[in-house]
This record gives structure tokens, sequence and C-alpha cells, in this order.
């Protein structure tokens, strides 16, 4: 029996099986490479679902980690400590906005951050509702899901304690008419991640902030896939018409590279909505994961990895709408930055999948028809180009196979 086979059979008697069994299992990682338990390597186009932004064994993150953890590891929140300040004062810095952060460990719990500033914020102004959009993802935590927009996932674990109406992503007059002087927050992302890497319609960001405007309710962007460089600006609402600022911005995969932290930045007034004693978390903001957000943050700057995202990313995209292929549709390629989906003319993602892993590469098949490209922020021209070279091949197997 090969290695990964033997830790297949083990992970399925040991573990539950929410994930079912995961293909692969990865023993270690150098820069876009990783390898599996029996040695064999891959370009890694997934980077952990967008978050080892660094790559693999970046020595900034390496050494910022190893130094903290050797020097303290943790304080809980009964005591501040330097990384957790420098990291907060430089996300405000990359906002250039009056604004204050908490953090936490994960996405979901950024977002459980963000709904319970909302629901104060509502309970102190009449507001009794959120909206949210069909499809989106917000979370697995009973807060986080009954905001995402997905039956499959939120359905078997309802009713929720709160009251989210969903509208068609992407429509602002839809949005509009669901958002009321009685709803406290919208709930959106810039691009919706899990429901295949869709971008909205321009405009469709800034209207929601009018849409905010005019009535009261919070706007929350929920950027914890799209954030930290992954389309190529430091924030994905940056990019949109008119850049309009949510109110509340949610953050992780990326920021960590890889170590788990999660922040929730409200801005103006709304920075100061939590009261002492409102919220908290014993690991939030841990020492060694805000030194590795540190190091993620500094080394993009340093390195000039949001051009060079831009570049890969519209590189790759290009080299993809060039090859023409049936089992693409139209360009072939939708998203932003080095943050891409496949768009399959057919429901092949799977065998996408499981073709490009054969050739040594890993991607997500995300949807039925889409398979999502996220690879670390770091990823070079000619790896993405090996990459292009080699899909053809991958497309003509995933075609065939059964
Ligand atoms: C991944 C994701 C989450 C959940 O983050 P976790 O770290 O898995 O808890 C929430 N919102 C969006 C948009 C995401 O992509």
């Amino acid at each position: 029996m090969t290695a990964n086979d033997d830790l297949r059979t083990r992970y399925e008697t040991a573990f539950m099986p929410n994930y079912g069994v995961p293909p692969l299992a990865i023993a270690r990682g150098e820069g876009c490479q990783v390898w599996d338990a029996d040695g064999d390597s891959y370009l890694d186009l997934i980077a952990g679902i967008a978050v080892s932004s660094l790559g693999h064994g970046h020595p900034a993150l390496v050494e910022a980690v190893s130094a903290q953890v050797a020097g303290l590891a943790h304080t809980s929140n009964l005591f501040l400590h330097e990384p957790e300040v420098l990291l907060a004062e430089k996300l405000l810095e990359l906002l250039d906005a009056d604004a204050r952060v908490f953090l936490a460990n994960s996405g979901t719990e950024a977002n459980e951050a963000a709904l319970k500033l909302a629901i104060k914020y509502g309970r102190t102004n009449g507001r009794s509702y959120f909206v949210a959009a069909e499809n989106g993802f917000h979370g697995r935590s009973m807060g986080a899901l009954a905001l995402t927009g997905k039956a499959a996932i939120r359905d078997p674990f309802g009713p929720y304690a709160i009251d989210v109406r969903f509208v068609p992503y992407g429509d602002a007059e839809a949005l509009k008419a669901a958002v009321t002087e009685e709803c406290a927050a919208v709930f959106l992302e810039p691009t919706q991640g899990e429901a295949g890497v869709v971008p909205p319609p321009e405009g469709y960001f800034a209207a929601a902030r009018e849409i905010c405007d005019a009535t009261g309710a919070l706007l929350v962007a929920d950027e914890i896939q799209s954030a930290i460089g992954r389309t190529g600006a430091w924030f994905a609402f940056q990019q949109e018409r008119g850049a309009a600022v949510p109110d509340i911005l949610t953050l992780a995969k990326g920021l960590g590279g890889g170590l788990p932290i999660g922040a929730c930045v409200a801005f103006g007034p709304h920075g100061s909505i939590f009261a002492k004693g409102d919220h908290g978390s014993t690991f939030g903001g841990n020492p060694v994961s805000a030194a590795a957000a540190l190091a993620v943050l500094g080394t993009i700057e340093k390195e000039g990895l949001l051009d060079h995202v831009t570049a890969v990313g519209e590189r790759l995209a290009a080299g993809i709408a060039a090859l023409g292929h049936p089992l693409l549709e139209g360009s072939g390629v939708r998203g932003r930055g080095l943050w891409r989906a496949l768009v399959l003319t057919a429901d092949r993602a799977a065998a996408v999948e499981t073709a490009a892993r054969s050739a040594g590469f890993l991607v997500n098949a995300l949807q039925p028809a889409a398979v999502r490209l996220a690879p670390p922020l770091i990823l070079t021209r000619d790896q993405a180009q090996s990459f292009v070279d080699a899909l053809p091949g991958i497309l003509d197997a995933a075609a065939k196979e059964n």
C-alpha cells in the first residue's frame, strides 16, 4: 500500500466523514510546489483554498513565526502584545481609514463578530433583519450559516435565530427592494468565492453602498477570500466602481499565509459598537498568527506582489482564453488576479480536478462546471505557463473520462 493510501485509510477510520476522504496526503511544500506522502510533486494552484499567500516555506513567514513562537506564543486577551498592535495598525494603514479591528481565528469567526456588531447596531436602531445573497458563503457556525445562501449547506441545520432575506447576487434592483429602514445589515462578497468565483456586474457594489446609505443599513463586505492581494489589490472592494468603502469588512484566509487568523474591521463610528465585554476570543490575534500576518503583509509590499498578481493573473487568463478548447465556455475563465475559475461547457469539474492532479497540478472542483485556481501570490509566469501548456491534455482527459 502506498503511503497516501495508508494515511487515507486511517483518516477514514479516525475522522468524521464530513470531508469525505481527501485524495492526497500532502507531506511538505516549498514555494508553489508540494509533495505528497509518496514523494510525488505537484504545482499548488489552490494554496489551501486561497490561504498560502506566500506559498510554502517562505523565509519571511518561517522566520517571523519561528521567532515569535520561541519568544511568546500566547497571552490571551487578558494581556496585549506588540504583534497584534502592529497588525491592527498595518491593516488600518492599508485601508487608510478611521476604523477599529477585532482579531479572530478564522473567517467564520470574523463574520460572527460582524454579525454580532450588526445585531447590536440593529437593536439600538430598531432594525431587525438582514439581507444576504443567494449562493453566498459566509461560514459554517450557526450565525455565519444563517447568512449563507446555499440551501444544501444551510437548510439541514435551520431554523435560525436571525431573520435573513436572500436576494439574487448581482441584481441591484432586487437588493434595493429587499433593504428597508428595518434592515440592520447587508452581507455581500465583492465577488462570490464558493459560488464559483462569480464577479458581480459592474457597479453592483457601488449600488449596494448607495442602498445602504439611503436606508441606514450597514454594508458588510465579506472579503475573507478576496482580500490580501488575491485579486491584485489589497482589498477587492477597492477595484469596484467608486471603490465604495463598506461599514464592516471581514478578512481571514490569505491574511495569515497559512496560520489561522481572521479580522473584523468596522469603519467610523461602527468601530465603537462593541462595548467592553460584548465579544471575545481566547486565541484571536495570538502573537504567532499576528506575526505571520505581519510577515505576509510586509512581504506582499516588499516583493511588489500586488502588481505581480495582476500581471501573472492576466497572463494566465489570456493563455487559457487562447486555448479555445471545447470543454471551455467562452473565454474559459472568470475572476481577477490570481483568483480564477475555469468555466466549463459541461459538468466535468471533478474530472478536470482529477486529470490535473494526474498531470501534477492541484486545482479545485468548486462547482459542477467550475474549477477554482487560487495559487500562492508568488506564482511565477513560467509556473502559470506550465499549467496553460498542460491544460489541453488535462481537458481532453477530463472530457473522455466517465
Ligand atoms: C472561507 C470563507 C469563509 C469562512 O472562513 P473559515 O476560515 O473557513 O471559517 C467565509 N466567507 C467567505 C467568503 C469565505 O471564502
